[in-house]
């Protein structure tokens, strides 16, 4: 058993739990306990599980601390939009959004401090990747989400792993947060709901296809041939589309789930005619949606978004050939709503 550095106490899963409390000569089921303590009732240190008795809140608050993340900002769009900048506990900065849909909530979690991907349309990779996100940082996101729907009665209905980040270039923290999220002790979200968005690490893809869990993979495509995707794209090099595109078809065949293929539309970069023509026959034939993302300008980029015309007519294009194909309804635009925009701004202010 592959134990959490550091004393992470919130990255412990319900086994690991049981196997910290025996250490303690403690029963199993106190495990348990505690697994509902850290995650439905907010537990933010020891003396808060009245359940246990005090030499045990002790013993364990001095081997394995809680450090929650801490809420730095909160903005609410006029929609019901929440963006939250959460504080973990060396200092670093995360981003969260918790959306409302005709559905219900869904919360969309950053999966690194910072981004490796290089995706040159993009605010979050700015700086590069500073550091991974642990298991119990991701769990701390849907928390927030869970805390601030709870006067409502309400509850988070999907999570979107895509936020800040690539996450399946954080694979093992990734899959341990799932599988934590999803533990009825926990917040009992099924696989169903979850989408994990990727550039297009192939190798992660099968690795994730492997795990035979039905979560939903979106893969940031943007272009139809290696050309343009080369421009927006550094991952491309590695992974070109005659890699990516039989890695999502096996991902889609193995998992029964269709792969969502994202397509942000930059003026005359990606958005023509011909272009949309290509991307219906790459994508003619496979199980499969497009999701259409009117870019959200990034002040530390010089693209330009495609008119809403241009975006209507490549939708058609795409539809007529028989491919699903939707526009995203941006949420949220008026507070900061592209992915890393918090983040950085609040890191400008601190700078000034
Ligand atoms: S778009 Fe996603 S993968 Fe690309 S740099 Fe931004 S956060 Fe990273």
């Amino acid at each position: 058993m592959v134990m959490p550095s550091a004393n992470d106490v919130l990255s412990l899963d319900a086994d690991q739990l049981v196997h910290v409390l025996q250490g303690f000569g403690e029963p199993a089921f106190r495990a348990r306990q505690l697994f509902e303590w850290l995650w439905r009732h907010d537990a933010s240190s020891y003396q808060d599980v009245t359940v246990w008795s005090r030499p045990l809140r002790e013993r364990m608050s001095q081997a394995w601390p809680i450090r929650r993340a801490v809420a730095v900002q909160t903005q609410v769009g006029v929609d019901g939009t929440t963006k939250l900048l959460l504080g973990l506990s060396d200092g670093q900065r995360v981003e969260t959004v918790l959306l409302p849909h005709p559905y219900g909530y869904s919360v969309c979690v950053s999966s690194q401090v910072g981004c490796a991907m290089g995706c040159t349309f993009c605010a979050s990779g700015l700086n590069g990747r500073i550091r991974q996100l642990s298991a119990g940082e991701l769990l701390e996101q849907v928390r927030y989400a869970e805390m601030i729907l709870k006067p409502s009665g309400q509850h988070v209905r999907r999570v979107d792993v895509m936020g800040i980040g690539e996450p399946l270039d954080n694979y093992a923290n990734l899959l341990k947060f799932m599988r934590m999220a999803h533990h009825e002790a926990a917040f009992h979200l099924s696989y169903r709901h979850f989408t994990v968005s990727t550039s297009g690490l192939v190798p992660a893809i099968t690795q994730l296809a492997n795990e035979g869990l039905p979560v939903t993979l979106a893969v940031s495509l943007h272009a139809p041939n290696d050309e343009v995707r080369r421009r927006l794209m550094p991952v491309n090099q590695a992974y070109p589309l005659a890699k990516l595109i039989p890695a999502c078809d096996d991902f889609a065949r193995r998992t029964g789930r269709r792969v969502t293929f994202e397509y942000l539309l930059l003026k005359d970069v990606n958005d023509s005619q011909q272009l949309a023509h290509e991307l219906a026959g790459l994508l003619a034939g496979r199980l499969c949606h497009v999701n259409l993302i009117p870019w959200n300008p990034v002040a530390e980029h010089d693209w330009t978004p495609s008119p809403m015309s241009t975006v209507r007519t490549f939708q058609r294009i795409v539809q007529d050939q028989g491919i699903s194909c939707t526009i995203r309804k941006e949420l949220g635009q008026e507070i900061d709503a592209a992915c890393g925009q918090l983040r950085l701004r609040e890191e400008e202010s601190l700078s000034l």
